[in-house]
C-alpha cells in the first residue's frame, strides 16, 4: 500500500529535452552506431550549442546540431510528455497545477 506523503510537482518547461537542455540519441552512420547529443531549441539548450567551427582561436570540427536539425523534435516531446504523464498523474494536485499553467490533462479511458 502506497504511504500518502506529499510530493513535489514538478513540470518541465520543455517536453523535448525535460529541462536538461540536451537529447541524446542513437545514430547510424555507415555500420557503426553510436550515440549522439543534440542541443534543444529551447532556453535550457543554449548552452549546450556549441559549434566549433565558429570558434577562431581554436578551429574544431566539434559541433552539436539542434534537436530540430536532428530529429523529430515534435515527436519526442509528445513521448516525454506521455512518459511523463504515466510516472505523475498519480499525483495529488497534478490536474491543478497543469491547469495553472494551461495545460490540458489528459483523461484516462
Ligand atoms: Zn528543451
Amino acid at each position: 500500500m502506497k504511504g500518502k506523503k506529499k510530493e513535489k510537482i514538478r513540470i518541465p518547461s520543455c517536453w523535448i529535452c525535460m529541462d536538461n537542455g540536451f537529447i541524446l540519441y542513437r545514430k547510424k552512420v555507415g555500420e557503426y552506431e553510436g550515440e549522439y547529443v543534440a542541443h534543444c531549441t529551447c532556453q535550457a539548450g543554449r548552452d549546450y550549442a556549441y559549434d566549433g567551427t565558429r570558434c577562431e582561436k581554436q578551429k574544431s570540427p566539434y559541433y552539436i546540431p539542434s534537436v530540430a536539425e536532428e530529429l523529430d523534435h515534435a515527436g519526442i516531446g509528445a513521448k516525454n510528455f506521455h512518459d511523463w504523464w504515466e510516472r505523475n498523474k498519480n499525483k495529488k494536485g497534478i490536474e491543478k497545477a497543469m491547469e495553472e499553467l494551461g495545460m490540458k490533462v489528459p483523461k484516462d479511458g
